[in-house]
């Protein structure tokens, strides 16, 4: 099974530890800091105010306005009887109405929510799941029928995507690294994962095109797909690479633009090797991944060119994977012209772990904009400090829980601010263990459930779905517009030979 794209670097798992509350843990807000924000967005206008909130809002300024003419007339008793009145009529009213904001239960606000604004899954390992466990057969008895009617061996099928409410997703056509990826860089060395990523791609596609109400395209625009969804619930469905392994070293800007025109809307940097362009936070070698020592820097001449040439097309440009100084390279010089993803990884104040995110990379995501999404690999989500950095941290069994990926959240939330995270759940990737509550696609709208009752708003939950990736991709298509229109030409890759 080839498909555990993030927990091959198993660790024991049956120790017991101490709870772990982590540095800066978040607080869980009382219901009195709840603020429901009423200010206008693109997705998440008015509807986000009920008629009978407004009405709550009007005589609470009517009763203020009241008081101020009550206090010029100087009527004493009459103040006292007004209050006493307020109190009385409005009271009750506001405490019950506080806490629960939209006066509904948790259930019908997830609901709510995940109508208006799509929950687009910054990484989804579908496809490598299927070449493992399938083949990349999709036409046979077995996968037509677990894939419809539901029961598929890892965490992603079209009735759990339903009643997941689920609105899209990154699909990665991640394949492997080369064995000595790091090294050699020559075409040879490259050949095979260029060619599985096309395998990958088309497979993405043929089962886009198979189940046509179910997906929306690839290639389709981002804004007929988002009618599409709210229109008939079609998943927005671009395509992810997973590491510029997946290009030929020698000459990715032609190969990149290629995928693009094939819906590859994402590119990651790294997986789990350095290649020309990036260092990564891993490397992968026989079958197992460890930390990577400080390499070259982060990003090499050749990795800005690419990051230019996905600028211009409107690829996103994804730092998961790529190691903490490849993520300072790219943020805190600003070598990317649009705000970029971490499509996949968590916080590293929760869980010290070379895939997640250092505070003061959070930091500079708020900066520039850009968006954390974050991974519910178990590995990821709940570990120990690890005695060194040239080793793994221990995962730790306890927390390995729905709540646990919601703490992360928070953390960034906290942090940074709602408008810079979002998910990236890597389903299909993590393996066989789950986090406990959160085993598949069917259960994200419990997540957005438990974000709820730590405080966390209605409509911050709706950036954090999908919002804010909407807010970052429609800036990279503006940005690729911009640049376009100033005629900044394609890169053009050095070749020599025939
Ligand atoms: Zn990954």
């Amino acid at each position: 099974m080839a498909s555990k794209t993030e927990r091959d670097p198993l660790l024991p798992r049956n120790e017991s530890a101490p709870e772990i509350s982590a540095n800066g843990a978040p607080k869980t807000k009382t219901s009195e800091e709840i603020s429901y924000p009423h200010e206008n967005s693109r997705y998440l206008d008015e509807e986000w105010i009920d008629d009978d909130e407004e009405q709550d809002v009007r005589s609470i300024s009517s009763t203020a306005a009241a008081k101020s003419a009550i206090n010029t007339i100087g009527s004493i008793f009459t103040i006292v009887v007004f209050i006493s009145l307020a109190i009385t009529m409005l009271g009750p009213y506001i405490r019950e109405r506080v806490p629960t904001g939209p006066g509904r239960t948790i259930e019908e606000r997830v609901s709510k929510i995940l109508d208006g604004t799509p929950l687009i899954d910054g990484h989804n390992d579908l496809a490598i799941f299927i070449r493992g466990m399938y083949q990349n057969k999709i036409h046979t008895t077995e996968f037509k029928d677990k894939f419809e009617n539901g029961g598929m061996e890892y965490d992603v099928d079209l009735p759990r995507l339903r009643s997941g409410q689920v609105g899209g997703a990154f699909w990665s056509a991640f394949v492997v690294c080369p064995e000595n990826a790091s090294e050699d860089f020559s075409d040879e060395n490259y050949a095979t994962a260029v060619s599985h990523t096309l395998s990958q791609i088309d497979l993405i596609q043929r089962l886009q095109a198979e189940y046509p109400t179910n997906f929306t395209s690839a290639t389709t625009s981002l804004s007929t797909s988002l009618t599409n969804f709210h229109s008939k619930k079609s998943l927005i469905s671009p395509i992810s690479i997973e590491g510029l392994h997946q290009v030929p070293q020698s000459a990715p800007l032609s190969t990149l633009r290629l995928y693009y025109s094939l819906g590859v809307r994402a590119a990651t940097l790294t997986w789990n090797c350095h290649n020309a362009f990036a260092d990564a936070a891993l490397i992968y070698s026989q079958g197992k991944s460890t930390p990577a020592p400080y390499h070259r820097g982060g990003l090499t001449p050749a990795g800005r060119a690419v990051i230019q040439e996905m600028n211009r097309l409107g690829m996103l440009v994804d730092i998961s994977h790529t190691s903490y100084w490849t993520q300072k390279a790219v943020l805190s010089n600003k070598t990317s012209a649009a705000p970029v993803i971490f499509s996949h990884s968590s916080a590293f104040a929760l869980c010290p772990h070379p895939r997640n995110v250092h505070d003061d990379i959070l930091d500079l995501v708020k900066e520039t904009k850009s968006l954390v999404m974050i991974n519910f690999t178990p590995d990821f989500i709940s570990c120990l400090p690890p005695p060194n950095s040239t080793v793994l941290p221990e995962f730790y069994a306890k927390n390995n829980t729905l709540h646990q990926v919601a703490r992360h959240v928070v953390y960034v939330g906290e942090r940074i601010g709602y408008d810079y995270v979002g998910f990236g759940s890597d389903f299909d990737g993590m393996g066989e263990l789950t986090p406990e509550g959160l085993d598949g696609v069917d259960k994200f709208p419990d997540l957005v459930g438990e974000l709820l009752k730590m405080g966390v708003s209605d409509k911050d939950a709706a950036k954090v779905v999908g919002g804010n990736l909407l807010r970052v991709w429609e800036t990279a298509e503006a940005i690729a517009k911009s640049l376009q229109h100033k005629d900044l030409q394609e890169g053009e890759d050095e070749v020599s030979g025939w």
